[in-house]
């Protein structure tokens, strides 16, 4: 039986779980948890605007080049684990192997993410596909860096195969080696042809990491809004500049809500 599975994903209803309280889908958090004071500090800000939204913070970061800061390793849990008693935010963080998920299943992850280096490798998506055999959490899978929509589709359906049903993709641009004005090409078409193949594919917009610049973001989210995707990604930080990865594509919690309240927003029955 193979092939069997082509273009079907057996995911729930989106009312279900992604937009049961939030309209559209907000994962709003820093690039790397960096402090225990950081991560708390940024999430309070968000959680004042925002207590419906999902947290993010990378515990471990994968850096394209070494002698950078790798991510703060298994004890970010710990401080993201405050982060959900504290504010009552969901926590989610990205994960590129079996040990992350077991790491992430025992802290209480509600939501994690397989990140765009590891959507690329068949081997790796398999082997977290593996430790969440059965699991019941919610899992996005960002698009790989090269635009091949096979390896995207593939990941999305080792996943789906495990038996999770709370699915879904975020587009986060494409590496180019000259992509300006962006930091990753958005190639729309891309998740517009994914959101045709997988008619109840939720589809998020990271759009931090296409644009790469705080001045391309606000229209970077109207185009993701305006093509009908269910949420948004955006990197938040207390103070960008002195973040210790992707500073320069991080917004404060402040900048974040003038980009949310500038949003147009289709109307429910348009
Ligand atoms: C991130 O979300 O911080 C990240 C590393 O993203 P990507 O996998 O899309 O590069
Ligand atoms: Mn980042």
């Amino acid at each position: 039986h193979f092939n069997t599975m082509q273009n079907h994903l057996d995911i729930l209803p989106k009312e279900e779980w992604l937009n049961k309280d939030q309209k559209p889908y907000y994962i709003f958090g820093p690039c790397s948890a960096e402090s225990p004071e950081q991560t708390m500090e940024t999430a309070k800000q968000i959680a004042a605007e925002y207590p419906n939204a999902t947290y993010r913070a990378g515990i471990w970061k994968p850096r394209t080049r070494p002698n950078n800061f790798e991510g703060a390793g298994e004890q970010g849990l710990d401080w993201l684990k405050s982060v959900k008693q504290e504010t009552g935010l969901k926590i989610s963080t990205e994960v590129a192997d079996a040990h992350h998920v077991e790491a992430c299943l025992k802290a209480g992850v509600d939501v994690l993410w397989v990140g765009a280096r590891t959507t690329v490798n068949p081997f790796s998506v398999q082997a977290i596909a593996d430790a969440l055999q059965g699991v019941d959490i919610t899992v996005f899978i960002k698009n790989p860096i090269v635009p091949d929509i096979q390896l995207w589709m593939g990941a999305l359906e080792r996943i789906n195969q495990a038996g999770v049903k709370k699915l879904g993709a975020i587009h986060r641009g494409f590496h180019f080696h000259n992509s300006e004005p962006y930091r990753n090409l958005p190639r729309w078409e891309m998740p517009l042809e994914m959101m045709g193949q997988y008619t109840n594919l939720p589809m998020i917009c990271d759009v931090s990491h296409i644009s790469g610049k705080p001045q391309l973001i606000p229209s970077v989210a109207q185009k993701a809004m305006d093509l009908n995707m269910q949420g948004l990604m955006v990197e938040t930080h207390i103070t960008p500049e002195k973040a210790l990865s992707d500073a320069k594509q991080q917004i404060t919690p402040s900048s974040l809500k003038k980009l949310i309240d500038g949003l147009i927003l289709r109307s429910p029955t348009a």
